[in-house]
């Protein structure tokens, strides 16, 4: 199989989203509502979307992304571009058993009427030379952010969701995207359903895809549900231990998870050993810029259970809710951290 990254050792890259500007939305916020309108907003979202690049790049990023700059939430944002789905009609559900939020209504059979980031994905392809990335929501972190009127039933559902995530993939892959990854935060509470459908959804999300696929799993962004959530974990964070067997053995080929400042056991990470494995070396839940030697010290913990070429250096999760200095900082720490690692490995093998 070709790589996108396959002279790099240790390709660095984000879990997904990055600030956007303050012009085009209310910057440290979730769900930000646009500065901008009609043309304007998608010249706005264009040029965001160079910035963020070129942020990325300046920081010595291998693998690149869009940033999300162009979409207001990872999830809610793709399921306002399919029929079946009535943005009206919302209704407060409990999300990843955790907040309470206000989400649209599945009314009727879900389909893809028309592509949603495909535009984009050509736009960043026509930036950059280097290889992209691209995040979609998974199956299951769909059906947790919607309340469902129609099939009443989260798995129905959810293999609806993979069908046309599917079809969305395929057109992403024909623009020139090197990995997909499924953002899958919700296979990290339901144990049971990922089990039993989470992961053969996911599956068939990637299926026939010739690209490489990634499935990222956190504990979410820096809010305050999060934070409080994680209080009631303990000191050792074993959920990751639920799902990995299964993905071991999945056609899945990269594992993207959040290890820096969190009380996941690395050894978990033995678990999955075979995969590539994008290791969060950095904390998006707090505004701390690590130094170099903090991301070098969790790579190096990682490297306990993952083989060096199988290892991509990552953030925990996406950034948008922090200041953009912070990101900025974070992205060059984790450049610079990856960097003492590869002058490691390059000693030991001289
Ligand atoms: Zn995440």
């Amino acid at each position: 199989m070709t790589t996108a990254t396959n002279n790099t050792l240790l390709p660095t890259s984000t879990a997904g989203s990055l600030p956007k500007p303050t012009w085009l939305a209310e910057p440290e916020t979730l769900w930000s509502p646009w500065k901008l309108q009609g043309d304007q907003l998608i010249d706005g979202k264009q040029d965001a979307l160079r910035i963020s690049l070129q942020e990325q790049q300046q920081a010595g990023i291998d693998i690149v992304s869009d940033g999300e700059q162009t979409r207001q939430h990872f999830v809610t944002t793709f399921i306002e571009h399919l029929s079946g789905v009535d943005f009206e009609n919302r209704q407060t559900v409990r999300i990843r058993d955790r907040y309470d939020a206000s989400v649209p209504t599945v009314v009727g059979p879900v389909s893809r009427i028309k592509p949603v980031f495909v535009e984009e994905a050509k736009f960043l392809r026509q930036q950059t030379k280097q290889p992209i990335k691209w995040a979609l929501p998974g199956p299951m972190t769909m059906v947790d952010t919607l309340y469902d009127d129609h099939y009443k039933s989260r798995e129905k559902l959810a293999w609806e969701f993979a069908k046309i995530l599917n079809q969305e993939a395929k057109e992403l892959e024909a623009a020139g995207v090197d990995i997909i990854q499924f953002d899958e935060p919700a296979f990290n509470v339901f144990f049971d359903e990922v089990n039993d459908w989470g992961i053969a959804c996911l599956e068939r999300a990637i299926e026939g895809l010739k690209c490489e696929t990634a499935v990222h799993i956190c504990y979410g962004y820096g809010i305050k549900a999060n934070t409080d959530w994680k209080k009631t974990l303990g000191s050792e964070w074993r959920q990751y231990e639920e799902a990995f067997p299964k993905l071991q053995q999945s056609n899945i080929d990269i594992i993207s998870l959040e290890c820096h400042n969190s009380h996941v056991p690395m050894e978990l990470l033995e678990l999955i050993r075979g995969k590539k494995v994008m290791v969060g070396a950095i904390d998006v839940a707090n505004h701390a810029i690590e130094t170099p030697e903090e991301v070098a010290n969790t790579l190096r913990k990682a490297l306990q259970f993952v083989d060096a070429d199988k290892l991509y250096p990552c953030t925990n999760c996406g950034m948008a809710p922090l200041p953009r200095a912070v990101a900025r900082g974070k992205l060059h720490a984790l450049s610079a951290g990856a960097d003492i690692i590869r002058k490691e490995l390059a000693i030991l093998s001289s």
